[in-house]
């Protein structure tokens, strides 16, 4: 029996506004798209919180026994500044300044985006695919909402008509807006403006000459409207309905709502069952932004160079610190609230380090089903890692009683009391040990191999007193040599 047919999840759907009990359409299978990065620049701390808070839920859902298809997009084509419906494309704008080919700015902020999601050990998704390698099926989805009736073309672009979808289907449903508000609230046309009404959305840009991102259509030399790509990739490798769609916040409007209208448009139902959205963060109480210089870049974070934080903070700090919000709000990073994260991973990581140790007794004062159940009912509450990190300390306190004496536990209690430690901190927060991180590093353990072999011809020379003052000075440093029959191995205590 897997554990999701025992533990209820309840996800909050932005698209009711209540938290719903988790049913995936297929039994024992999760399909879930997440809104990826605009690959143009370093990738920004707040996105890094959205994807880590997509990660905790992806594995969540694999730790609960479900096979999780994971599809995460990158962008890499018609996203235009200010996310607007004209000017330049992020990328190639990108592109003309540093004077790059579009496809290495792509190649550098991917590489980027992949070794900053490491650091923080994010997963990666099972399928990243990328809006330039879905160019035929993003075409073949305007084709089908053209013959559907809920687009027009127009000097060799393409809208979608928002007004006309509006009457069959309900555009703003999931933003909370009404189309008629939005009509009232925006001024009429520009001049030059071709489209029908300010609502409609491009699904096709005609490329202006200058325009270098560009791909032959049945409308002429062009590139697709950003909201287009995730409808193509989300449905080609999730279907035309799916389980969860994720993004942050600022991505519901327009973007999600343009996707849903697509996909309606096009085949006739809802896309996704469950619409979940990751809240933002912002640094020192203000809005993050690089024009205000109130910013700052995951790997300034780890070095300690900035002029915000006071000391480096490790990459399982921060995403301990984000871990001990809820993923829907807003979350304000700064020194002291870093500071106590710290401290706060630096008790809890001892005290998984300690439990080994734990002297057992005929039997156990505290109930360890109960307190790992309450962890489980966290997560199970659409995904309450805070209040699943107060029941880690809650743990702290009783691995900390045990060893005073205090409290006692069983041979077999201790076992799954560390088993379900390292289940909720490790697999599913994707907190990593700094200590058994330090083992895994290659410098250390090249050092240590050079120290054992020196240690190794000083026993054939007899020279024991050099020979026990390198296993003496190890250990003195916490790093113990184990000489086993194969040869010496170490570990660190
Ligand atoms: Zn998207």
């Amino acid at each position: 029996m897997s554990l999701y047919q025992t533990q209820k999840l309840k996800v909050y759907n932005s698209l009711s506004g209540e938290k719903e009990v988790f049913e995936p359409l297929s039994e024992g299978h999760v399909g879930m798209y997440v809104c990826g990065p605009t690959v143009y620049s370093n990738v920004h701390l707040g996105n890094c919180r959205t994807f880590m808070s997509f990660d905790m839920i992806f594995r969540y859902l694999k730790h609960l026994g479900y096979k999780v298809r994971y599809v995460r997009n990158i962008t890499d084509a018609g996203h235009l500044e200010n996310d607007a419906e004209d000017g330049e494309d992020k990328i190639a704008k990108k592109a003309r300044l540093e004077q790059l080919e579009p496809m290495e700015v792509v190649q550098q902020y991917t590489l980027d985006f992949h070794s900053i999601l490491q650091k923080f050990n994010l997963l990666p998704p099972s399928i990243e695919p990328t809006a330039t390698g879905h160019i035929i099926e993003q075409i073949e989805i305007i084709k089908n909402i053209l013959e559907k009736g809920y687009a027009y073309e127009i000097n060799g672009s393409v809208y979608f008509d928002v007004e006309k979808f509006n009457k069959t289907n309900e555009y703003g449903k999931l933003s909370g807006r009404k189309l008629e508000d939005m009509i009232a609230n925006t001024r009429e046309l520009a001049a030059q403006d071709e489209k029908k009404s300010p609502q409609d959305f491009a699904l096709w840009k005609k490329a202006e000459a200058q325009h270098i991102m560009r791909w032959p259509s049945p409308w002429g030399d062009g590139f697709p409207g950003w909201h287009l790509e995730c409808t193509a990739m989300s449905t080609k490798y999730l279907g035309e309905t799916f389980d969860i769609h994720g993004g942050g916040m600022d991505l519901k409007f327009p973007h999600h709502e343009c996707e849903i209208a697509q996909a309606e448009a096009c085949n006739g139902h809802a896309p996704v069952k469950y619409w979940l959205h990751a809240n933002m963060l912002t640094l020192n109480g203000k809005k993050m932004a690089k024009s205000t210089g109130n910013n700052i870049l995951p790997n300034e974070m780890f070095s300690g160079e900035n002029e915000i934080l006071s000391k480096p903070y490790t990459p399982s700090v921060v995403r301990f610190f984000m871990m001990q919000a809820h993923y829907t709000s807003i979350l304000d990073l700064s020194d002291e609230a870093l500071a106590a994260s710290e401290k706060g991973f630096q008790k809890l990581m001892d005290a998984i380090d300690s439990m080994e140790n734990l002297t057992t007794s005929p039997s156990s004062s505290f109930n360890l089903e109960e307190w790992k159940q309450k962890g489980y009912d966290a997560m199970n509450d659409d995904f309450n890692t805070p209040m699943l990190t107060a029941n880690l300390f809650e743990a702290v306190k009783r691995i900390n009683l045990i060893k005073e004496g205090k409290e006692t536990i069983t041979e077999k209690d201790k076992e799954l009391f560390i088993e379900s430690m390292h289940n909720f901190v490790f697999d599913i927060l994707g907190l990593e040990n700094q200590n058994s991180a330090l083992l895994n590093s290659d410098k250390l353990s090249s050092v240590v191999g050079l120290l054992i072999q020196l240690r190794n011809e000083a026993r054939a020379n007899k020279d024991f007193s050099t020979s026990d003052k390198i296993r003496d000075q190890l250990a003195g440093m916490g790093i113990q040599l184990n000489d086993g029959k194969d040869g010496t191995t170490f570990s660190l205590s």
